[in-house]
């Protein structure tokens, strides 16, 4: 049984950076795949879903630090203060609706109307999304855009911050960077994907991305993260194979799956 929360809560935009955290980021070991057979809920999506006074829906994304158990992050989030958490697993959910909002070992979210929410195409052949970075130079999106656009169905691409965005036809997505902390919504979070979506949760309106500097990582583990958050601005939920950056939580994979793009492709 899937259900979406729809509390109306006050929606708590505001992401602030409270200061360089103390003390470095432990480096735990990633996690190999789970047993898919044991509904333990290792690859569920921790996400807060808010209705907003206007109908629409403010979505979150929260990315846990490696070796990060969903579950035990949902807790803490909640404990934490953040409304609406929840955690939406479409690993173990074997129902009809899922398996058609799945590709191989690649997922969406699906809604009660769709598996899907899109941006719009705006007159263009595909989507166009301009991923804005704001980020200081240890983060590689640049190069996790770049990989993104391997997919025909929607077009990614990079831009600085200062450039702004180039038109009105196109979408546009901050990415911010900032020590964030180790504390209230940024306890064990690595990043994090926010997304705005109309009523009927059909498309996805506006969405920014901000990645924590306070757990620090590898390059490839700040890859990894970057690769993750820009594939749940796309539209995809997590992917229960570790080969694809979509996994779960922060490893070292710096690639989406094959099944991401294909995923991608059935829906645009
Ligand atoms: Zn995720």
């Amino acid at each position: 049984m899937r259900r979406r929360l729809a509390a109306l809560v006050a929606v708590v935009f505001a992401v602030v950076p409270i200061g360089p955290a103390v003390g470095s980021a432990a480096a735990m070991p990633d996690r190999t795949a789970p047993d898919r057979t044991t509904p333990d809920r290792t690859t569920a999506t921790v996400m807060s879903t808010q209705r907003n006074a206007d109908g629409t829906v403010t979505q979150t994304t929260y990315t846990p630090a490696a070796g990060v158990a969903p579950a035990d992050l949902a807790r803490k989030l909640t404990a934490n203060g953040v409304p609406g958490v929840a955690l939406v697993d479409g690993t173990a959910d074997v129902s009809a609706q899922v398996a058609a909002c799945a590709y191989g070992t690649s997922r969406t979210w699906p809604t009660g109307t769709t598996c899907f929410s899109r941006w719009s195409y705006n007159g263009w052949a595909r989507p166009q999304m301009y991923f804005r970075d704001r980020s200081n130079s240890l983060w590689p999106v640049g190069r996790a855009v770049t990989k993104w656009n391997e997919t025909s169905g929607i077009d990614s691409h990079y831009r600085t911050f200062a450039s702004g965005c180039p038109s009105t036809t196109v979408h546009c997505v901050i990415v911010y960077n900032a020590a964030y902390g180790k504390t209230g919504e940024w306890e064990d979070v690595v990043g994090l994907t926010r997304r705005s979506l109309n009523s009927a949760q059909t498309y996805t309106t506006g969405a920014y991305i901000a990645l924590n500097e306070s757990y620090g990582g590898t390059e490839a583990q700040r890859w990894n993260t970057a690769c993750h958050e820009i594939g749940h601005v796309l539209g995809l939920d997590h992917n229960t194979s570790t080969a694809s950056c979509l996994y779960t939580y922060r490893t070292s994979q710096r690639y989406p799956h094959a099944d991401d793009f294909t995923l991608l492709e059935r829906y645009y």
